[in-house]
C-alpha cells in the first residue's frame, strides 16, 4: 500500500467530515468522487483497496480503458466535456454524465441510451462564473435549456454541476455555490415535469469544504488524493 496516497485520502475524508459539522449536514449526504483522470490503473486499485467505487475521469476513452479493467463495481463518473461521436462509447459505461452543456448532446444521449435500451443519468453543466474559456450552460438559460432537455424520455436529469474558476482564495467561489444552489432551488419549485433534482456535483482539490458548507452532495477530487498531475 502507498502510503502517501492513503494519508492523502485521510486527510480528504477529515475535511470532508470537519465541513459537513461546519454545515451541519451529516458525513453521508456528501458524496467523495476520486478524480482519476491521467492516472495509472494501479493506482486507482489502491484507492478501491481503501474504499472507494466513485471514479471520475474526463475523457471517453481513458473511462472506457479503465472500467474494462479494474473492477466492475466502480462507477464511472464523465466529468469532462462530452462530443456527440463518442457518447456511444461511453453510454453503458458511466453512472452519470456531470457535462450535458448542450441540445445537441442531450439529443445524442437519448437516443444512444434508448438503442442500449437504458435511461441515461445526467447533470447540467452550468458556468456560473461566466467563463469564455469553459463549457456549460449560463444560469440564466438553465431554466429553458432544463425544459427542453425534460422532453427526452432516455434521459433523467438528477441536477446541476460546475466548474468554479481556478482562484487562490476558495472562499471566492462561495458566491458561485450559493447561486449554484439557489438555482436548484429555483428550478425544482418550478414542478417542472420529470425535473426533481437533487444533486449539487461542485467543488474541487481548492475549494470542496466551501462546496460543502453551500449545500454539495458531489465533490470532484483529483490532486487532493492523488497529487499532482502530469499531462507529459
Ligand atoms: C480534473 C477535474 C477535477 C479535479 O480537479 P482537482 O483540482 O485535481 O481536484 C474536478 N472536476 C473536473 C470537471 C475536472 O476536470
Amino acid at each position: 500500500m502507498d502510503m502517501e496516497l492513503k494519508e492523502n485520502l485521510s486527510r480528504v475524508e477529515e475535511n470532508i467530515c470537519r465541513a459537513c459539522a461546519r454545515a451541519g449536514r451529516e458525513r453521508k449526504e456528501v458524496t467523495l468522487i476520486a478524480v482519476s483522470k491521467t492516472k495509472p490503473p494501479a493506482m486507482l486499485e489502491q484507492i478501491y483497496k481503501l474504499g472507494i467505487r466513485e471514479f471520475g475521469e474526463n475523457k471517453v476513452q481513458e473511462l472506457c480503458d479503465k472500467h474494462c479493467i479494474l473492477n466492475q463495481d466502480i462507477h464511472w463518473h464523465m466529468i469532462g466535456h462530452l462530443q456527440r461521436n463518442k457518447v456511444r462509447q461511453v453510454i453503458d459505461k458511466t453512472c452519470l454524465v456531470h457535462s450535458l452543456d448542450s441540445l445537441r448532446l442531450a439529443s445524442q444521449l437519448n437516443e444512444e441510451a434508448e438503442r442500449a435500451g437504458i435511461k441515461i443519468s445526467v447533470l447540467v453543466e452550468i458556468n456560473m462564473a461566466k467563463e469564455a474559456s469553459k463549457f456549460g450552460v449560463l444560469e440564466e438559460e438553465a431554466e429553458q435549456f432544463i425544459r427542453a432537455v425534460a422532453e427526452y424520455p432516455h434521459i433523467l436529469i438528477k441536477g446541476l454541476m460546475t466548474i468554479a474558476p481556478f482562484v487562490e482564495n476558495p472562499e471566492d467561489n462561495r458566491i458561485h455555490f450559493q447561486n449554484l444552489r439557489n438555482l436548484c432551488v429555483d428550478i425544482n419549485r418550478k414542478n417542472i415535469d420529470n425535473v426533481c433534482m437533487h444533486i449539487l456535483s461542485m467543488g474541487m482539490t481548492n475549494d470542496y469544504e466551501v462546496a460543502i458548507e453551500e449545500g454539495a452532495t458531489m465533490i470532484r477530487v483529483g490532486t487532493g488524493i492523488f497529487g499532482e498531475r502530469n499531462y507529459r
